[in-house]
């Protein structure tokens, strides 16, 4: 079976498609069509064509369950939730650029001992796509939900089901790439693509907590010196949350002082990240209310 399919994902928005007359999932071109119709009603650059591959019903796949898994709450939540389907755990990694060599190493460290403790197998993969479509697009926008497809795509023979955990909720659906409406257009006959579990951190945190071996692994960090630096605006906002929810996680250190909170509020008020600060801010209230009565 060819990759194609990986090829197309990983190549619709560099524009360098393979030159051929190949035969592509049927499903899945006309997924990538719809696909490249929403990027390009957000303003991309997407001067492509699908029209010379032949379409072909894929009729032979693989039986296994993967998610991608980067110890982070969405994907954490995600692997508790199915974890009697999952079977591997998919980490690629050269996804995260400012992770220093350490950490990588912990990192993946890490998502192996998390298999091993849940009786999952951890794929720990290795690819070159982000630094090409880098030159291209922004990653968070456009990169990375087509970038994970084309990953498990590769996989098409020994996967039939694939999560990405949702990164957002439905409410607060941003311009990213990997989407809930974008998602599942990956999809071939025989390779399903979830987009999993649009709903709040605190409400996949409250589950996390359930389990206290998830949660002292915990990795949201984006700062990539450290497992947890627990003083960027990610790393404040779960502690907040897991304070909100009377969690402790040993992943984390310190709550910063409140006046250190109120800057990184007003720095991330100034970001994307705003509309989940609010949510956090939105959750709070709700929580205070349900406590008071
Ligand atoms: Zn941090």
């Amino acid at each position: 079976m060819s990759h194609l399919e990986s090829m197309i994902a990983a190549n619709l928005l560099t524009g360098n498609l393979p030159r051929t007359t190949g035969e592509v999932s049927a499903q899945f071109l006309e997924g990538a069509r719809k696909a490249l119709d929403i990027y390009r009603s957000w303003g991309a650059p997407c001067d492509v064509s699908l029209a010379s591959f032949t379409p072909v019903v894929h009729k032979t796949g693989g039986d296994k369950v993967a998610c991608f898994f980067t110890l982070g709450v969405d994907s954490f939540y995600t692997l508790i939730k199915h974890i009697d389907e999952i079977d591997d755990l998919i980490f690629v990694e050269n996804f995260e650029l400012r992770l220093s060599s350490h950490v990588r190493e912990k990192t993946v460290a890490t998502i192996r001992e998390v298999a091993k403790h849940y009786g999952k197998t951890a794929v720990i993969e290795r690819s070159d796509i982000r630094s090409r479509l880098d030159r291209f697009v922004d990653w968070y926008k456009y990169g990375h939900g087509p970038a994970l497809a084309s990953v498990a795509l590769a996989h098409e023979a020994i996967y039939r089901k694939v999560y990405i955990a949702a990164s957002n909720t439905m409410k607060i659906i941003q311009k990213c790439s990997s989407h809930p409406h974008i998602d599942p257009l990956w999809s071939t006959e025989t390779l399903q693509f979830i987009h999993d579990s649009p709903i709040t951190r605190l409400e996949k945190l409250r589950t996390i907590g359930e389990d206290t071996f998830a949660l002292n692994l915990l990795r949201v960090c984006y700062q990539g010196g450290e497992y947890n630096c627990s003083k960027c605006e990610k790393c404040v906002r779960t502690m907040i949350s897991l304070r909100l929810l009377g969690l402790q996680s040993t992943a984390f250190g310190k709550m910063p002082p409140l006046a250190d909170i109120a800057i990184l509020s007003r720095k991330a008020a100034e970001t994307t990240n705003w509309p989940v600060w609010a949510q956090n801010i939105d959750e709070t209230e709700a929580l205070l209310k349900a406590l008071k009565g």
